[in-house]
């Protein structure tokens, strides 16, 4: 991660190779709001609060307003010097009304305004988007897999998607593009039902819910010994950990997950034709530098590749998003510089 003096005060607004605009991301998450400040595409500072510790969205931001203040105050800065914020939140954005029009893990404050609530604390203009859209366009400009054409998926409770197309996010009409968890990936009619109420769809099969009735499914097909067996509370990092110790099972759990991932992408890959697919969120069996993740890689990129056109499988990169956690802050900046009209693609490497 770059963490540059914050001790020089050489801000210019009209700077177009990026370096001297400040600008400000937000992640808003059920739990807690995740704020950095960005010089260009430098991350300068970044800080982060509870949501469950504010009655209202206006005095969580208020909190976040103090905070930036004093920080911009200690780089010889003021509020004046913030050029634009970006507001990175999980749920459906509804493109017309600026606004989310549903937001699943935020049910204190539904159906509030959250961008011009923003707006009105920092008296700035704040640019809005999905946080699956935001990490994805963190990977794509900043990543160490960077890409015009990207597509991340993120793997967790539910299955997250963000499609760069041309180094921008897209939503679609109705804010539901990139929504690949809930792809039809089998149509079968005993096809699993999906936490939205639709059969077959990614997310039953490789969200954390799906992932587990996977293993009950394997488990109850087969009698060989597994320390999944009785298992009080079985989850996918217990799943990754029995594969690790060399547990049939549970690898037959992460290939069958690789299986319906690869079937998924070979499907977008040829609506959207990306340079690279990555895998991030919570939920990816180790990840990078374990052997569990690389095998779970590997049997994505093997049940993919074989059903792509060779003019996509040939170049295609499947690989784990870099970013992490600050990549929902990240993209939502980078997406509030672009939005104002003054990014470059592709920017500074960050790690
Ligand atoms: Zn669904």
């Amino acid at each position: 991660m770059n963490f540059a003096s914050t001790k020089e005060s050489n801000h210019s607004n009209g700077d177009d190779s990026g370096e001297g605009t400040w600008v400000l991301g937000i992640d808003l998450g059920g739990t807690t709001i995740k704020f950095g400040l960005f010089r260009g595409d430098k991350l300068i500072w970044r800080n982060h609060i509870r949501t469950d510790d504010f009655e209202s969205p206006e005095a969580a931001f208020q909190s976040c307003r103090d905070s930036v203040e004093r920080t911009l105050k200690e780089s010889s800065q003021t509020l004046e010097d913030l050029h634009a914020i970006g507001l990175a939140m999980a749920g459906v954005l509804d493109p017309k009304a600026e606004a989310l029009a549903e937001t699943a893990n935020l049910h204190r404050w539904h159906h509030l305004n959250f961008r011009q609530q923003l707006a009105d604390v920092f008296q700035k203009p704040v640019a809005l988007l999905n946080d699956a859209d935001a990490a994805a366009l963190a990977e794509s400009a900043h990543g160490l897999c960077r890409a015009n054409s990207l597509v991340l998926l993120t793997l967790g409770t539910g299955v997250g998607g963000g499609v760069i197309l041309d180094g921008r996010p897209i939503r679609g009409a109705n804010g539901c593009g990139g929504e690949i968890g809930h792809a039809t990936i089998d149509f079968s009619n005993d096809a699993r039902m999906c936490g939205c109420g639709f059969p077959g769809h990614l997310e039953a099969y490789a969200g954390s819910a799906g992932v587990i009735q996977t293993a009950n499914e394997i488990l109850k097909q087969t009698e060989a010994a597994s320390a999944l067996r009785g298992m009080k509370s079985l989850t996918p990092l217990a799943i990754a950990n029995a594969a690790a110790d060399g547990d049939a099972v549970a690898i037959r759990v992460i290939h069958q997950t690789g299986i319906v991932i690869g079937r998924a992408i070979a499907m977008f890959s040829h609506v959207v034709d990306p340079d690279v697919v990555l895998l991030g969120g919570a939920m990816t069996f180790g990840g990078p530098g374990t052997d569990t993740g690389k095998q779970f890689l590997q049997s994505i990129r093997e049940e993919c590749f074989p059903r792509t056109l060779v003019q996509i499988s040939s170049h295609l990169k499947i690989e784990f998003a870099t970013l992490g956690n600050d990549a929902g802050i990240v993209g939502a900046a980078h997406y509030s510089r672009q939005v104002a009209g003054e990014t470059s693609w592709p920017g500074t490497a960050i790690r």
